[in-house]
């Protein structure tokens, strides 16, 4: 029996997704062979990853003059790529500036590492409030390389409801779990990454677009497999990609197209957090601790109301143990903060939401 699977991350799929990807498992497209067997530079292969970047660049509306690349090392590996390649120098302390908007655990991450290659300034930070708000962004600096934000913090359960005004500043963003979970204007961008697990596919590639202009400016001593302008040169084929995971981003990408595309993701995703948030908002034992204005529709953290800290470990322990028996799995919030999280990812269900409510009413109940 298939679970409701509320992962952060690796995390569900869609159903049609996995049948077909099985029923292609050992015979893809009449070739006798797995899309794992096939040589990255074959035939057979070089139509998957095309129509994979021709549905992304579809359903995203990428203009032309950007570039999709499908690399390894996670979104985590971009926190480094980008000030690599947008903001490091040959010569030490010659650095470009780079603002950064520390909105959660990824941002602070993304800061950290930027910091090692770039004169990094964080210019706003929701840590005063445990980040479970967007701050005011203030406008850019002359000289900055970039802008840096976290589109969706999957820890938190926030998400930026409007974009900063970067001007001629390019604007970054780590969009790792909320890509084409809602239509997105990708030309107001530099650089929009993400890893493929949350709402793409399987673990394993990180998907980045990148403007054009923005690809070559590496300083000499960059490792090569760092350097944008390796992969835009050789198409993401400079060594040998993720072949498996990009033919199921290819699958992904092609169920989210039969289903009318990303505005119809959208719709059904507001519907699925609206019913969630309104339960919340309704509920005795459970609240979100999120401002209301920046709710992700795509990680809902909510927690037991209840002031004596050992009661509340026990209850959130037995929710979460009791949900699992219940076919309602990885409801744990993130280790770093606590309580519980829904992740509704894309592939999610509204069953999946409706069931978890039935679930949490019975809870309150007894
Ligand atoms: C999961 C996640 C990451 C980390 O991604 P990896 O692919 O594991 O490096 C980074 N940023 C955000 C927003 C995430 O949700």
């Amino acid at each position: 029996m298939r679970v409701f699977n509320f992962s952060a991350g690796p995390s569900v799929l869609p159903l049609q997704v996995l049948e077909r990807a099985a029923a292609e498992m050992t015979d893809a497209n009449g070739t006798g062979q797995s899309v794992m067997e096939m040589s990255h530079r074959s035939k057979d292969y070089k139509p998957i990853i095309e129509k994979t970047e021709a549905l992304l660049r579809e359903l995203m509306g990428i203009p032309a003059n950007y570039k999709v690349l499908f690399l390894q090392g996670g979104a985590s590996l971009q926190f480094a790529m980008i000030p690599l390649n947008l903001a490091a120098s040959d010569i030490p302390g010659d650095e470009k500036t780079a603002a950064y908007i520390d909105t959660g655990v990824w941002s602070d991450k993304a800061i950290v590492e930027g910091s090692k290659y770039a004169k990094v300034e964080v210019r706003a930070s929701s840590k005063d409030k445990a980040y479970t708000y967007i701050p005011q962004a203030p406008a850019p600096k002359t000289g900055d390389a970039y802008y840096h934000i976290t589109l969706n913090n999957t820890i938190v359960g926030t998400k930026w409801d409007t974009l900063p005004e970067t001007g001629s500043v390019p604007l970054i963003s780590d969009i790792s779990s909320c890509i084409l979970s809602e239509p997105l204007d990708v030309s107001k961008f530099g650089i929009l990454y993400a890893g493929a697990q949350k709402n793409l596919g399987p673990a394993g590639v990180t998907v980045v677009i990148i403007r054009e202009d923005l690809v070559g400016h590496a300083p000499d001593w960059t490792p090569i497999m760092l350097r944008y302008d390796t992969h835009v040169a050789e198409g993401s084929m400079f060594n040998t990609p993720p072949c498996y995971c990009i033919y199921m981003i290819g699958l992904v990408l092609d169920w989210i197209k039969d289903l009318g595309g990303v505005e119809v993701v959208a719709k059904l995703n507001h519907e699925k957090a609206d019913l969630f948030y309104s339960y919340l908002d309704a509920s005795q034992m459970f609240y979100s601790p999120v401002d209301k204005q920046f709710r992700s529709l795509m990680n809902i953290p909510f927690i037991i109301t209840e002031q004596d800290e050992a009661k509340k470990l026990e209850m959130e322990t037995r929710f979460v143990k009791e949900a699992a028996a219940a076919g309602l799995m990885n409801l744990a919030g993130h280790r770093l903060v606590g309580g519980m999280r829904a992740s509704i990812y894309n592939a999610m269900p509204i069953k999946g939401v409706r069931a978890l409510i039935d679930f949490m009413k019975k809870f309150e109940g007894c």
